[in-house]
């Protein structure tokens, strides 16, 4: 088998030589590289790029590998001293090279014609250790670019070169789709202290670890964030009382009443609200009111909840300057006079970690979750937007996302907090969460009957050494098709 492969591949190889010469790579004939992909095929360096192993077994052999790929090297001259075969992955941005791979080649009796074991790329560290047997898998990155270095004789070292998918745009199953992500660290608005990493420096490199992991976990896609330091990641004060929500419990139409409402110690009312109006409704008339004012308001609407009898809604408001208002109310006077559709203050609260509701966030999250992320959010529900929260006030919660299939305004947002961040390569949070906003889907496999826990979709995480964090192909067809269609800067 082996002599009838180097025979196949023997005219592609001279055509390789030809090209790469052409492109000043290989200026030498007389050697010859070929990258081979896992059916002996060869590969064609400016259109089948590596890719990551995509196995979801902990521990694998390398030849049952479908991403495995292996070296041919041909010698047309007399066989020369000692071969050295270096692979070396490359971050083109900086030219920094990621990882290096020194590869053992096992030459024919003539000397001529030599070829690697089988090797394959990974994307994180961890994963090295899990492809058997060792020393056979390379760390790269979607983008990366991979040099097989050679030296054979006492001769310069020769490179060539092949990508590790194909460039963002093309569509192609291993194009790079380019996830637009934006994140914000909330602060304790009395000192200003980030919560995770210190000061706001410190803030920023937590966060670009937290991107720089992700990156990792959703490569086998061909789905990344970009280089972490390219994304945008604000410190924020948490946001004090600057939302209202209408009718909160139970949806009612309004049964009229009288509002009076102070903002930014200004005493704004009473604003009579006519019976019979839905949430809605009245959160219209309450921004019109606000406007009227000099302030501005913006009104959403949350998804129905079966039991409720209309859609809640909010308002959020703000300053003539944009700046969130400060809300209160009137001293001695209730809020609202209606008791059948009553209002609520919205603000966040760090001391007793963010309040949430249903775990699957298809009913537009508790009244702390939407002034988070109704205040901080960029509004843009085209770009996934992220928080990283101190905690939950729900203990054994640690993320919280909210799907574009639930229709609710906080759509295509999530939540992490600290103890998910600290636990990031045994849980994988903020990569499960991202992966329910990619999927636009709240469920996961174990509810299905999947017991995997390897799988990053999997609720419960398991091991640190496992992790749960493979993904399935078919997921990640889902996910780049998502990312195609509903996300974009
Ligand atoms: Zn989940």
């Amino acid at each position: 088998m082996k002599n009838e492969f180097i025979g196949r591949t023997t005219s592609y190889l001279i055509a390789i030589v030809l090209s790469l010469s052409a492109a000043g790579r290989a200026d030498d004939p007389s050697i010859a590289l070929c990258w081979i992909g896992p059916h002996g095929q060869p590969l064609r360096p400016e259109k089948d790029p590596l890719v990551f192993s995509r196995s979801t077994l902990h521990q694998h052999r390398v030849e049952r590998d479908g991403a495995r790929f292996r070296l041919q090297l041909e010698h047309r001259a007399r066989p020369g001293p000692r071969l050295r075969v270096t692979l070396v992955s490359v971050n083109p941005l900086y030219n920094r090279v990621r990882d290096r791979l020194p590869v053992t080649m096992r030459c024919g009796s003539n000397g001529r014609s030599c070829r690697s074991p089988w090797l394959v790329l990974v994307a994180d560290k961890d994963d090295l250790q899990r492809i058997e047997p060792p020393g056979r898998a390379l760390r790269a990155a979607v983008g990366d670019r991979v040099e097989a270095r050679v030296r054979w004789g006492g001769g310069p070292s020769r490179s060539w070169a092949i990508g590790v998918g194909r460039p963002a745009g093309e569509d192609h199953p291993t194009s790079l789709r380019q996830l637009p992500l934006r994140m914000v660290v909330l602060a304790d608005p009395a000192s200003g202290r980030p919560v995770v990493g210190g000061d706001e420096p410190g803030a920023k490199r937590v966060a670009q670890f937290q991107l720089s992991v992700l990156n990792e976990i959703l490569a086998p896609c061909f789905i990344g964030v970009g280089a972490p330091e390219t994304v945008e990641i604000v410190v924020e004060p948490a946001p004090g009382p600057c939302l209202l929500t209408v009718a909160e419990e139970l949806g009612l139409p309004s049964g009229g009443g009288e509002i009076r409402l102070q903002v930014d110690n200004r005493r704004l009312g009473p604003w009579w609200i006519d019976r019979g109006l839905t949430p809605a409704q009245t959160a219209a008339r309450l921004a019109t009111y606000l406007v009227e004012e000099g302030l501005k308001a913006e009104v959403t609407i949350n998804p129905k909840k079966p039991a409720l009898a209309h859609a809640t809604a909010n308002v959020l408001v703000r300053a003539g300057n944009g700046g969130l208002a400060r809300l209160s109310v009137w001293p001695d006077q209730r809020l609202s006079t209606d008791r059948q559709q009553p209002l609520t203050i919205g603000r966040v609260t760090l001391g007793d970690g963010i309040d949430t509701t249903d775990g699957s966030g298809l009913f537009g999250g508790s009244v702390e979750e939407r002034t988070l992320i109704l205040a901080l959010g960029d509004g843009i529900a085209h770009t996934v937007d992220v928080f990283l929260i101190n905690r939950f006030s729900i203990s054994d919660r640690q993320g919280q996302s909210f799907v574009r299939a639930s229709g609710s305004p906080l759509r295509n947002s999530l939540l992490v907090d600290w103890s998910a961040l600290w636990r990031t390569r045994q849980s994988y949070t903020l990569a499960h969460e991202i992966g329910h906003i990619l999927l636009d889907d709240p469920g996961h496999p174990d509810e299905r009957g999947d017991e995997r826990t390897e799988l990053l979709m999997h609720s419960r995480s398991s091991s640190a050494r496992r992790g749960p964090k493979r993904i399935l192909p078919a997921d990640c067809q889902k996910m780049r098709r998502f990312v195609t269609e509903h996300l974009h800067r």
